[in-house]
């Protein structure tokens, strides 16, 4: 059977592309490969991105549709769902993949509506069905205790949201090159819905979601000095500050640091679960990690199943022993 291609939506913060563009692009590469003669395009808005085409081939994009107009530069929504819904008629994908971002997930339900369309928001999971080819989706619900799978049989493009952090992108690799369909994009004359005033910008923009090493907190950690204690640990190790709802319910630290279902999902090498009582909706943002290390004073803690290194004890003794030892290490000259 010949398939059709799935489209990726590459999306741009200014002149760069959200890394979940090319962790997209990764899982849509492995797709194709169970659905025999389709490609992956990577769909990029706006006139100024030549270097993120470069970056798409590296990525893994068979193919970069390009579609120019300078009004594409920044996100207005009712702009790029015109544009993209004018894409997909005119070249009919069969699976079609945004980031579950802010923008992503508004975006990608207005285009699904518009093209009448199935959409499976945030999904965890992607894989094709082998003998009925389409795509079956899977993401958690009812609070993270049901994994659903949902198809999408009888309407195209099969679409779906995926949260950052949840795919892995693969490596660029710069010797790849593919072809750029340039679309010299026309935009109909619209209704004006919306007119971006000002730009405010978030403070604390944490790295959480690439920090090779994350030290959360949560209940356990007891206030927001004990937060300031972690930090001193993950600086040391190059690393950044995560936190449970549980902790940022309390207001210890700001939701942009919390880890899990509704907040972050991660994959750092080392994560460092403190004070952290193990729940479902926590562990499922944090269960790609390589290490998890657990410190918590109960030993039944469910955190401790799925942790590769477990210390029982208080943490208020345990955080400061590691920040001294590693100062020490540091200090004679180990790296870090
Ligand atoms: C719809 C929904 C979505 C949710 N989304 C999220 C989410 O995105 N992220 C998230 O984290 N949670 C989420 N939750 C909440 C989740 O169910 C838990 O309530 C939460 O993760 C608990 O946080 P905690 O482990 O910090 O607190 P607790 O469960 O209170 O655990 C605290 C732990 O600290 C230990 N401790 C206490 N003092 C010390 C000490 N001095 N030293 C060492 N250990 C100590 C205790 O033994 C305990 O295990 C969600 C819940 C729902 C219903």
């Amino acid at each position: 059977m010949k398939h059709s291609n799935i489209f990726v939506f590459i999306e741009t913060v200014g002149k760069e592309a959200h890394h979940v563009s090319w962790e997209l692009i990764a899982k849509a590469k492995e797709l194709s490969k169970k659905l025999e003669g389709s490609e992956v395009w990577g769909v990029l808005l706006g006139d100024e991105h030549e270097k993120i085409i470069k970056e798409a081939f590296a990525r893994g994009a068979d193919k970069v549709l390009y579609v120019k107009n300078s009004e594409l530069n920044e996100y207005i929504n009712y702009k790029y769902k015109a544009a993209l819904v004018d894409m997909v008629r005119k070249y009919k994908p069969e699976i079609f993949l945004i980031g579950a971002t802010l923008e992503g997930r508004e975006l990608a339900g207005m285009v699904a509506t518009e093209l009448e369309t199935g959409l499976t928001a945030d999904c965890t999971g992607l894989d094709i069905i082998p003998e009925k080819e389409y795509l079956a989706m899977t993401r958690p619900t009812f609070g993270g205790n049901l994994m659903a799978t949902i198809f999408c049989p009888e309407h195209q493009p099969q679409m779906a949201t995926v949260r950052p952090g949840v795919m892995k992108a693969i490596e660029p690799d710069y010797s790849k090159t593919g072809e750029t369909i340039v679309e010299n994009y026309e935009m109909p004359a619209l209704e004006k819905l919306l007119e971006v005033i000002e730009r405010i910008p978030i403070e604390n923009v944490s790295n959480l979601q690439f920090a090779p090493v994350v030290v959360a907190g949560g209940n356990g950690v007891g206030g927001p000095e004990g937060f300031k204690m972690l930090k001193k640990l993950a600086d040391l190790l190059g690393g950044e500050v995560g936190a449970s709802r549980a902790a940022v319910k309390k207001g210890w630290i700001d939701y942009e640091y919390q880890v899990g279902q509704t907040g972050k999902t991660i994959r750092p090498i080392v994560y460092f679960a403190c004070g952290i009582s193990g729940a479902i909706q926590h562990t499922v943002g944090i269960k790609e990690s390589e290490i998890i290390v657990a410190i918590n004073k109960d030993e039944e803690a469910p955190i401790f199943k799925i942790a590769d290194i477990g210390i029982v004890g208080d943490l208020h003794k345990i955080v400061p022993a590691l920040i001294e030892y590693i100062e020490k290490r540091l200090k004679s000259g180990v790296k870090q």
